[in-house]
């Protein structure tokens, strides 16, 4: 199987390591949004949310807070924006499971706000509560 981040796990491509475990890998992104932009990945081969096992993503979720910790502490960051892609229609490129740490500085012009806030609508308390109880009721 030909995959770019278990190439990375196998240390076959090199990679700046910055968080390291049985579990999990993270390692800087090459194309970064801000000073830091850090992938945390499980060494184990996932696709997505959708087949990650709960065990395996509860050890991404604590190496992506220790991350961020260490990026207030070492880089001066001063807030972080965690950010998943599972599957083609939300844009996933690495089919290999990775959570984006992404540092956050004052005054970085990243605006989180183009891509959300320009989208949003107001809903109906009606669809609200027919879609969630579509989600509950599984
Ligand atoms: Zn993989």
């Amino acid at each position: 199987m030909d995959c770019l981040f278990c190439s990375i796990v196998k240390g076959e491509i090199p990679a700046a390591k910055v968080f390291e475990n049985e579990t999990v890998l993270a390692f800087l992104d090459v194309n970064p949004l801000t000073k830091g932009h850090a992938l945390v990945v499980p060494k184990r081969h996932f696709e997505n949310i959708f087949d990650i096992e709960k065990e395996v993503l509860g050890h991404v979720a604590s190496a992506a807070k220790e991350l961020s910790q260490n990026m207030k502490r070492g880089l001066g960051a001063t807030a972080v924006n965690l950010v998943n892609a599972s599957g083609p229609d939300a844009e996933q490129s690495v089919f290999h499971f990775h959570l984006h740490v992404i540092p956050r500085y004052e005054h970085d012009d990243l605006h989180l706000n183009d891509w959300w806030q320009g989208k949003v609508r107001k809903a109906a308390p009606e669809e609200l509560s027919e879609t969630a109880q579509r989600l509950q009721k599984l």
